[in-house]
Formats: structure tokens, C-alpha cells, sequence
């Protein structure tokens, strides 16, 4: 199979991960200008300082012998099946870096033949990437469930994040839809990630101590960090019937207990026919936004699950966002008066983030702060006033300050400005940069040549390889294991029950 082939396929196939905060758009090349965004299997993340990176993102393999019901790749579906060599996925890395296409790689894969064999394959790519070519640049490696330890602390010391797919909210949706699947098998990998990084952050400190009693006690080599940039996870939200109020409190249990650094929800697209999946009417990709929404005010907004959702109201409102939501139902707790709130009081403000609450701050201790103040700091006014008094004064006029009335004005899109118009937009599906597919004639089209350029060039194999054997092409031909037995049931909340016990052990 050509590489370009390959390269269409698996990139394709890793498009329904968004484990890496995927966000695409849909931008031809042009005569005369430099550049598109068409080139396969890219996708954007952000680095520990806020930058955003472009990464390669990929699939070792399609090949897999699980049979999730949700999933495109699962080993039931007739679909064109590929798989990378290490040394030719390595080489189309560099090579798309070099031609300053990525900025790094994000690596996923299908399980071929067993857990650890698909992981050794990554560890493969992943060492003659670092070891070889002196790959300094960004790597996400999905760590495969049921991997042997030894391996995830290889494949940690290569990457520099990694995560393992929670998939289902439940433990009894993961059994219905994922049957190869069991909760302990997901998060033993999760907690030696957490582990090996809390660890690795001590050995460090004690390495780059000048001064200590004793000395021997010091780590004798230095290494690679172990995940430097954290963990994350990814649950689909939409295939089964647990609520908001369900998924984010399982996503507060997981910061808290694992330190995750994100939890990524993925709306549901069905892919496959299949009468445990719901249908197409399914989809909620408005509930997807609400959810990120509410994990937001979870991680820098100092909110409670409890304060968002709860148990008598478990699903978020799809009109207005989860703030204002809360404020809408807090309405005593209004109006903040800008020039004198705590910070935390003016966090809780529709229309003022966490930079806004801090600019405030800062600013009104040497002016007091009016509209126009406001405005100048990124205040959105628009939403904020009927929630503030600058100076005393209420701006909120021209609505019933009641919870019907504001909600007219809030869930009303916002006119004007590049915000209304993006929010006028209906989104059709989840955005990808993968829909149309990518052909030689078509890459070359988007790229002027210069991508295919690139397939072509780390499709030659280094002058050391070009002798090399046909026997080091993959065996693709992979089969259904043994599965483990079916765990014991423990309801909705398996998960929680699962993370707060601590220590693995049958379920
Ligand atoms: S393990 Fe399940 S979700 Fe992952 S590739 Fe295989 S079938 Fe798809």
C-alpha cells in the first residue's frame, strides 16, 4: 500500500478522537498566497505556555480487534484497513516538521493484536523520532487500556502527554457498547500516569538541588520527563443515557483524584448501524459545547458540580450557558458593584472571565471603573451590566430584572460584532479538516505539490532501510483475543466508585 494511502486512511480514522483539542477549519490554497489548511491530519493543540501547535494526528493502525459499537475502526466494520511501520510513520513526522507543516504529533492507534504489541509499535516510532532524529517537538500518545506498566513508563519517557479514553460515562454503558472494555483496565494506566509524574517531579527537585545532606542520594542519570505536559481523557456524551449531572460529576472526580489535565467530551456521530447505538437524532453537539462550558467554570471558576447541575435538574440548559444559568437562579446575589466585589464575587458575573475579574481588580485601585473603563478592559458589557453597578449606578435598565426577563435578553444571540455573527452560524457536524478525502491530485491541488512533496520524500526509506526485508511490513491479519470476563455491575456511577477506592481490583 502507497504511503499517501496509508496516510488517508489512518488519518482519516483518527479524526473522531478530540482528545487534543481539535479544532479545524476549511481553507484552499490560493494563487499567489502561501499555505492551506487541507493537508491530511492536522490538528491544533495548545502548549503548557499557551501557544497553539499544529500536530500530525494519526493513527499507528486502524487494525483493531475490539468491537466498540460506537467506533468506525471496531473489528466488526468492513473498512479499509492500514497500518504504519514505526520507521515510516518516524520518517513522515520529520518530514512534515522539517517542511514546517507540524509542530508535533499526536499519536493514537487501533489495537493490533494485543494491548502491548500495538503499544510497542508506538514505542517503535516514538524512539527513532526522540532517539534518532533528536525530536525535540510536541508528542501525544494514547496509552492503550490493559498495556503492561513497563510499557506505559517506556511510552510516558517518549511522550510528553498521554491519555486513556474513559470512552462511556458508566461503567454499565462501557459493558453494553465496549464489552472488550472494563473500568480497571482504564484506570490502572490512569493512575500509574499520575503516579509516574507526581514521582518524576520529586526526582527532579532532588536533581537540581545544590545543596543535600546526602549527596548519593541523588538520582544518578538524568532522563526524560515522565509526561511533562499531564494526562488528559475523552468520554462520549449522546450514545447513552446518563446525564449532565452524572458526566460532571464524574469529571470533577477525575481532576480531583487523578489530576487530569482535561476532560474532553465528544457529541455522538453515529458511524454504525447498530441497535444498542441511538440514532441520528442523537447527535447533540449544543450539549457537547454546554458541557466544556460547565468543565470551564469547574477548573477556573471555582464552581461546585452541584452548583451547575444537580440531581433534580441533571441536564444543562441548552439555551444559555451554565453561568448564566446560575446567575439567572441566584438573582439575591445581584447586582456586584464592580469597584468594591471580592474577585470571586465578580467571577461569578456573566460577561466578566477569569482575565477581566483580574484586570478589575488591578485596574480599580487607581481608577474607579465605569462603562467605558469596562469596555476598554474586554468587560463583554453587553451581558455584564445587568448583573453590576459601576459607581452605584445600575446599567441594566430596559429589562425586568427577574429570571424570565433576563433570560430573554441572555439567550438571545448576541447582535453585532465578529461574536453575533459567528453565534448566528449553525455548526453542521463536528468540525473536521478530514471530510473531503484526500487524494494525490487533491493534495496536490491544496498544497501546490509541497505535501505530497513531503509523503514522498519520508516514503523513501533512509539509505540504511532500502535493503531492508518485506517481512518488516506490519502483520495486519490481528484477532479477537481472549476476553475478560464481563465485570460485575455497579451501576451508573461505577466510575467514581472505581476512582475513590483507589488501588486496582476486580469490579
Ligand atoms: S478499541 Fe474500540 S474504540 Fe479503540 S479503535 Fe478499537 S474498536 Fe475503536
Amino acid at each position: 500500500m502507497e504511503l499517501i494511502e496509508k496516510l488517508d486512511i489512518l488519518a482519516d480514522a483518527a479524526k473522531y478522537d478530540v482528545a487534543c483539542t481539535s479544532s479545524g477549519i476549511d481553507r484552499a490554497a490560493r494563487k499567489g498566497r502561501l499555505g492551506s489548511t487541507l493537508a491530511a491530519g492536522c490538528c491544533h493543540s495548545f502548549s503548557a505556555d499557551g501557544r497553539c501547535i499544529t500536530l500530525l494526528k494519526v493513527l499507528m493502525t486502524n487494525v483493531c480487534v475490539y468491537d466498540c459499537a460506537y467506533c468506525v475502526n471496531r473489528a466488526s466494520n468492513e473498512v479499509p484497513r492500514a497500518a504504519f511501520e514505526p520507521r515510516e510513520l518516524a520518517e513522515l513526522t520529520i518530514a512534515f516538521y522539517r517542511r514546517n507543516y507540524i509542530e508535533g504529533l499526536f499519536l493514537s492507534s487501533g489495537v493490533l493484536c494485543n494491548p502491548d504489541h500495538t503499544t510497542e509499535l508506538m514505542i517503535r516510532t516514538l524512539a527513532i523520532l526522540r532517539e534518532e532524529h533528536g525530536f525535540r517537538g510536541y508528542i501525544h500518545a494514547k496509552a492503550v487500556p490493559g498495556t503492561s506498566p513497563e510499557l506505559i513508563q517506556k511510552l510516558g519517557h517518549l511522550a510528553d502527554r498521554m491519555s486513556v479514553n474513559l470512552e462511556l460515562p458508566s461503567q454499565k454503558s462501557l459493558r453494553l457498547l465496549a464489552p472488550d472494555k472494563d473500568k480497571q483496565r482504564i484506570i490502572a494506566p490512569m493512575r500509574q500516569i499520575r503516579d509516574g509524574i507526581a514521582e518524576d517531579k520529586d526526582t527532579r527537585a532532588l536533581m537540581r538541588r545544590k545543596t543535600t545532606y546526602l549527596q548519593k542520594a541523588r538520582p544518578p542519570r538524568k532522563e526524560r520527563a515522565f509526561v511533562p505536559a499531564g494526562q488528559s481523557t475523552q468520554m462520549i456524551v449522546g450514545a447513552t443515557p446518563e446525564s449532565d449531572f452524572q458526566i460532571l460529576t464524574l469529571s470533577a472526580a477525575l481532576y480531583r483524584t487523578l489530576s487530569l489535565k482535561r476532560v474532553f467530551f465528544s457529541a455522538y456521530l453515529p458511524v454504525n448501524d447498530d441497535a444498542r447505538l441511538p440514532g441520528a437524532d442523537a447527535v447533540q453537539l449544543n450539549r457537547e459545547h454546554r458541557l466544556y462550558q460547565a468543565d470551564w467554570l469547574l477548573r477556573f471558576y471555582r464552581f461546585d458540580v452541584g452548583e451547575i447541575v444537580d440531581e433534580e435538574h441533571p441536564f444543562l440548559d441548552t439555551d444559555i450557558d451554565p453561568k448564566a444559568n446560575w446567575a439567572l437562579n441566584h438573582l439575591d446575589f445581584f447586582p456586584v458593584e464592580v469597584n468594591a466585589a471580592p474577585f470571586e464575587a465578580l467571577l461569578r458575573v456573566p460577561g466578566i472571565g477569569v482575565r477581566g475579574a483580574h484586570l478589575i481588580v488591578r485596574a480599580r485601585r487607581t481608577t474607579c471603573l465605569r462603562e467605558t473603563e469596562l469596555r476598554k478592559l474586554g468587560i463583554a458589557y453587553k451581558r455584564a451590566r445587568f448583573f453590576i453597578t459601576c459607581a452605584g449606578k445600575y446599567a441594566g435598565q430596559g429589562a425586568e430584572f427577574t429570571r424570565e426577563g433576563l433570560r430573554a435578553r441572555l439567550a438571545a444571540p448576541i447582535e453585532g460584532g465578529a461574536h453575533g455573527r459567528r453565534s448566528a452560524k449553525v455548526t453542521p457536524g463536528q468540525m473536521s479538516l478530514f471530510e473531503s478525502v484526500q487524494t494525490p491530485e487533491k493534495l496536490r491541488a491544496a498544497g501546490g505539490g509541497r505535501a505530497l512533496g513531503a509523503v514522498r520524500a519520508a516514503k523513501r526509506p533512509p539509505k540504511a532501510d532500502r535493503a531492508a526485508p518485506s517481512s518488516r511490513r506490519t502483520a495486519h491479519a490481528g484477532l479477537p483475543g481472549s476476553k475478560d470476563a464481563a465485570c460485575a455491575g455497579d451501576g451508573a456511577f461505577g466510575w467514581q466508585r472505581a476512582l475513590e477506592l483507589g488501588g486496582a481490583g476486580p469490579c
